[in-house]
């Protein structure tokens, strides 16, 4: 059982996991490389105190380098679900389940809207995660989007199980597949259906398949844990980083305005010290 798990390997799940480790709780980090955080993106900082003139992707390569050196262990990947079980959380991990007491949600901002349908159809046709649910479309037509080459292997499996995978990668794709998989470009704007699905509508075609795969770096928080009290795509915090649901906080840009490095920084270290705080007192 791990003290905090730490979602998200930015600037707010680094901090948060180094406080972490500060206040002698176990502490795993799971999180996608740092590459996909917005921090890496960003070619210069100037208003994080101390670090002038500085590169968003040498800093956060000197924020995982800080975390290693404590050998702090991180685990490179997606967290697909998180499941509250009362006194503690399950981590799916790219299908690997960790048991957590306290977890801390630093997940950034999600880019990705929800297209009409997908809510009505999810765990009904719409699924975030091919190996939890791949089976249940053998011999079927299944549509996977994905925004980023790592869900090529996800495809792959796919297109042995399926009678065929229709893919829209939302990315440049260099790969070949199997003769079931059928690349196509475009926009998915809809999901069709009634009791079930019936296509996918993309710019103006109607592309029939049984079921959806979204495959995407950054998913919908509310895909990943259920009962999260949100406004809009951002999760509510109060000034501890608590969220609704105890045991769970949230630090970086997941909780809003104003998206910048120092505030997730220092909120990454607020939801840890909470969180040390929240399993001490489990134990009275
Ligand atoms: C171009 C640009 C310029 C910027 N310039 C500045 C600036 O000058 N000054 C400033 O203060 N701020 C700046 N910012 C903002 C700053 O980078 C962010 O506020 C900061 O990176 C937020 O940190 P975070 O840890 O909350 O989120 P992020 O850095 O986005 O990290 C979140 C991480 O969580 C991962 N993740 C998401 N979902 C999952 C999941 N299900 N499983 C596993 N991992 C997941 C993401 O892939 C990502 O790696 C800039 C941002 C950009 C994009």
């Amino acid at each position: 059982m791990i003290d905090i798990a730490v979602i998200g390997c930015g600037p707010a799940g680094l901090s948060a996991a180094i406080n972490a480790w500060a206040r002698n709780k176990s502490v795993i980090v799971f999180g996608n490389k740092i590459d996909t955080g917005a921090l890496y993106k960003a070619k210069k900082i100037d208003n994080h105190l101390g670090m002038p003139n500085e590169s968003g992707k040498d800093m956060m390569e000197k924020f995982l380098a800080h975390a290693l050196n404590l050998n702090i262990e991180i685990k490179n990947g997606r967290v697909l679900q998180i499941l509250s079980m009362g006194k503690y959380f399950v981590i799916n991990f790219e299908n690997e389940f960790f048991n957590a007491k306290t977890v801390i949600i630093a997940v950034g901002i999600t880019k990705t809207k929800k297209i009409p349908g997908e809510e009505k159809f999810l765990g009904n046709g719409v699924s975030y995660c091919a190996t939890c649910d791949g089976m249940f479309y053998k011999n079927k037509s299944v549509a996977v989007v994905a925004d980023s080459v790592e869900a090529e292997s996800d495809v792959r499996f796919l297109s042995g199980i399926c009678k065929n995978v229709i893919y829209l990668p939302m990315y440049d794709l260099k790969e070949n597949f199997p003769a079931n998989v059928e690349i196509i470009h475009g926009k998915p704007n809809e999901i069709l259906g009634d009791d079930s699905i019936k296509a996918l509508k993309i710019d103006n075609r109607e592309i029939v398949c049984d079921g959806i795969f979204f495959i995407n770096e950054n998913t919908p928080v509310d895909n990943i844990i259920f009962g999260l009290e949100l406004n809009g795509s951002i999760i509510k915090v109060n000034c501890l980083c608590e969220t609704n649901l105890p045991g769970v906080f949230a630090a970086g840009d997941c909780t809003g305005w104003p998206f910048q490095l120092s505030k997730a920084i220092g909120q990454g270290q607020v939801a840890a010290q909470n969180a040390a705080k929240f399993i001490d007192s489990m134990k009275q």
